[in-house]
């Protein structure tokens, strides 16, 4: 199993965003741009995957197994992953196989990944443990990613966001703040954190679990309890994968000002809650505020698919 890191650009870009609601607060504002760092295996998921990879390799590893929705960023992420490391790797998707194939999906198989289908229902209800049984796979040699790519081995690749981060600005920010979908990119940041400065996980999902998820998390991976984290839950839009007008303006005017795409599912979220959160004074003045660009983009075309070119390229 080849490393796929081992010649990657060590760092992704830090880019400071101008705008009025930012400067009248005097906000110091940047983009993490891991959104640069692989065009499939994507922003957070290259940073998840790099220790799982690593350990795959290390356990001799034949064939990457995840789980994921038809549209998932991580699926691609992986099928990418286990193309360029010359391994197979198996996509259990959630829902019945449609044709012809969403971009994600075919992208997907195009990588070699081998695509297997479990009801919404079972997919829901089920551990991964039972599903795979299910689908009576031979597990010797196989490395099984949960869902979403959240395990303890993502948190190490997620941390090393603020490592970059406090090289780059030479200090630490005084906020960092991410998308959170399963919540594993937060607690690695978390981890990387150490106590200092203040991560923000804007969940992309309605509800309030995701504060124990991730709490949780962090101490079933040995993290110490820390408080200097919170998810915000205002921003999701109605829930995962829905979205507003306004969101859509918000993306396409930030792409047309900025030059820097985003998804609708994380990034435009997490973009637009930032801008929202500091007219409301919710950062505190003169301070740095470092918004991760977790990548995301190869969903825009599945997105666009279903509900008509409304993201801008
Ligand atoms: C998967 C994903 C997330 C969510 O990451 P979690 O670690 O599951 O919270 C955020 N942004 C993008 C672009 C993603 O693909």
């Amino acid at each position: 199993m080849k490393n796929i890191y081992e010649h990657s650009k060590p760092f992704s870009p830090l880019t400071a965003i101008k705008s009025p609601q930012f400067e009248s607060r005097q906000l110091r504002v940047y983009v993490k741009r891991d959104d640069l760092l692989h065009p499939y295996i994507s922003g957070n998921k290259w940073r998840k995957l790099k220790h799982n990879l690593l350990e795959a390799s290390r356990l001799g590893a034949t064939k990457l197994v995840t789980f994921g929705g038809a549209y998932s960023n991580h699926l691609a992420a992986v099928a990418a992953a286990g193309f360029e490391s010359g391994i197979s790797a198996l996509g259990v998707v959630r829902g019945e196989r449609t044709e012809p194939l969403n971009p994600t999906l075919k992208y997907a198989e195009e990588c070699g990944m081998e695509l297997m289908y479990v009801s919404r229902t079972n997919f829901r209800k089920k551990s991964n443990t039972s599903i795979l049984e299910d689908l009576k796979i031979n597990l010797e040699g196989c490395y099984v990613l949960p869902e979403g790519g959240t395990n303890c081995l993502a948190l190490p690749g997620c941390a090393e966001i603020v490592e970059e981060i406090e090289t780059q600005l030479v200090s630490m920010p005084d906020y960092i703040c991410t998308a959170c979908g399963t919540g594993g990119t937060l607690a690695g940041i978390v981890s990387g954190l150490k106590g200092q400065s203040t991560a923000i996980g804007i969940s992309v999902l309605k509800g309030d679990f995701l504060k124990n998820d991730v709490a949780n998390l962090l101490a079933s991976c040995g993290e110490p309890a820390r408080d200097n984290w919170q998810i915000l839950t205002d921003y999701h839009f109605g829930g995962y994968a829905k979205f507003k007008p306004e969101l859509i303006d918000f993306i396409n005017d930030f792409q047309k000002t900025h030059g820097i795409p985003l998804d609708p599912i994380y990034t435009g979220k997490l973009f637009f809650a930032a801008f929202d959160l500091a007219e409301k004074g919710f950062f505190k003045k003169n301070s740095t505020v470092v918004l991760v660009h977790t990548g995301g983009l190869q969903g825009i075309a599945g997105f666009n698919e279903r509900f008509g070119a409304l993201i801008e390229r």
